[in-house]
């Protein structure tokens, strides 16, 4: 098969992370498409922000707005019909549940999503031609998530461009940074434009709550990942250098 060596699919959900993978993907890539996932999540409200995120994006420099090619959304329920996780159960966020092997994962972990999302990631980028698979997994705030980490993708891209016969690349650009230097990030590519865009259009709470509007956005403030992003956002303010 033959890619574009200057192209990227990149995974946008709809949260902070993968925004601001998008702003990074358009900052060193000549096309750049966009895919999204309807796995049954409770927060897919998060999945209706992905049209502003990308219109938003777009409108702060000319040449990302030509590199901003298609969006695609593939729908993934099978994830919600075989897990039982408060992501798509209607049951309390846990930090910690005991899983099958004896291990302990907050209960929003949902078994092989990751390895699911860069398979089919992998299959269109395939049948579209375009090189870079871009990800917001990371290893340094989350909550152990194996799939997250680098390893795992390291893994998955081996195994992809086994199978497909392919080279792709994996772009993971906030695995060795915190939330902090995320938003760091977001301003280093698009300046106070994108962290307002962010801000405004991104959600990252577990409960899918875009009625209550924090200064680091909207959320119900009290969710592990509304924690997290509040968190990252007064440290970022602070002006706290990455760790
Ligand atoms: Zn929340």
């Amino acid at each position: 098969m033959t890619t574009e060596n200057n192209s990227a699919l990149v995974l946008l959900s709809g949260g902070q992370d993968s925004a601001t993978c998008l702003a990074w993907a358009l900052d060193r890539f000549d096309r750049v498409e966009t895919v999204g996932f309807d796995y049954g999540q409770r927060h897919r409200i998060e999945l209706d922000c992905r049209p502003k995120i990308r219109a938003g994006i777009a409108a702060l420099d000319p040449a990302w707005a030509l590199r901003l090619g298609e969006d695609h959304t593939i729908g993934l329920d099978a994830i919600g019909t075989i897990s039982q996780t408060a992501l798509t159960r209607d049951i309390a966020i846990e930090a910690n549940t005991v899983q099958p092997d004896g291990t302990t994962l907050p209960n929003t972990f949902v078994p092989g999503r990751n390895l699911m999302f860069l398979t089919f990631a992998g299959a269109l980028a395939y049948r579209r031609g375009l090189k870079h698979i871009v990800g917001g997994m990371c290893e340094t705030d989350y909550s152990g998530y194996p799939d997250c980490r680098d390893d795992t993708i390291k893994a998955m891209q081996a195994t992809l461009n086994l199978g497909m016969a392919s080279r792709f690349v994996i772009d993971t650009p906030l695995m060795w940074i915190d939330k902090a230097a995320t938003w760091k990030l977001a301003e280093d590519l698009g300046g106070a434009k994108l962290i307002d865009l962010i801000r405004e259009e991104t959600l990252t709470c577990y409960h899918g709550d875009r009625t209550h509007r924090h200064d680091w956005g909207y959320g119900c403030g009290e969710c592990p990942a509304c924690e997290l992003r509040l968190d990252g956002y007064r440290r970022y303010r602070a002006g706290e250098r990455p760790r």
